[in-house]
């Protein structure tokens, strides 16, 4: 079957977040189909658009998964959607306020060269106009926006441009760190994949 390199961002700032990731990640692992590819550095960044509420951690996860196709036994973008979702579940996320604190956040970033836009079905809209994106936009709009999004994933792929874009993601990051100055970001730890886990000096 035809692979796809995806790339998933995540986020967590309820609870032990650095545990939760690192289970999130081998979550990922485990997908139908699925395999690891690539972790980036872990990172403790600042809250962007909500300030009152804890720093987050964050990382980006790089996934080789089925293409496609659609449908039933689905493999594609939207299954890849609907499977993070339920990993977030799993987790423990609460429903709460947009930008607000998560116990786990997963987010489909990349998937492959797609330019993906799925509107939301009626019934699934939420009356909350902060809340009404898409089902699925790929890559994600707010991917080339934010530091906590790119300083990840440019350990994983600085020289990618992602479809759409017009510079790489390295020129992104350094872009955005400009705007947010480099302490917005700061990495704690790099992941070993022999152990399966974060190491470094933060226990
Ligand atoms: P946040 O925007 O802070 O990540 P949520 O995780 O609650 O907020 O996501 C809100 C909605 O964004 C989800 O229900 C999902 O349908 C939609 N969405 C659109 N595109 C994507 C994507 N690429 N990855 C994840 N969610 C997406
Ligand atoms: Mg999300």
């Amino acid at each position: 079957m035809a692979m796809v390199r995806a790339y998933i961002g995540l986020g967590a700032n309820v609870g032990d977040a650095k545990a939760t990731l690192t289970a999130a990640v081998h979550a990922l692992a485990v997908l139908p189909g699925a395999s690891l590819a690539g972790v980036s550095r872990l990172y403790v960044t600042t809250p962007v658009e909500v300030a009152d509420q804890p720093d987050f951690h964050n990382a980006v996860v790089a996934l080789n998964v089925p293409a496609g196709p659609g449908g039933p036994g689905a493999t594609g973008p939207i299954a890849l959607l609907l499977a993070l979702k339920s990993i977030e579940r799993t987790f423990g996320r609460q429903d709460r306020f947009r930008y607000g604190p998560r116990e786990l956040d997963l987010d489909l970033l990349l998937f492959g060269e797609e330019r993906i836009a799925v509107e939301r079905p009626e019934e699934g809209r939420s009356p909350d106009p902060a809340k009404a994106t898409r089902l699925l936009e790929v890559p994600h709009s707010e991917a080339g926006r934010r530091l906590f999004v790119l300083a990840p994933l440019s350990d994983l792929a600085p020289d990618l441009v992602p479809p759409g874009w017009t510079e790489s993601v390295e020129q992104a990051r350094a872009r955005q760190e400009s705007i947010e100055g480099a302490s917005a970001v700061r990495p704690i730890a790099r992941w070993d994949s022999g152990s399966g886990a974060w190491a470094g000096p933060e226990s």
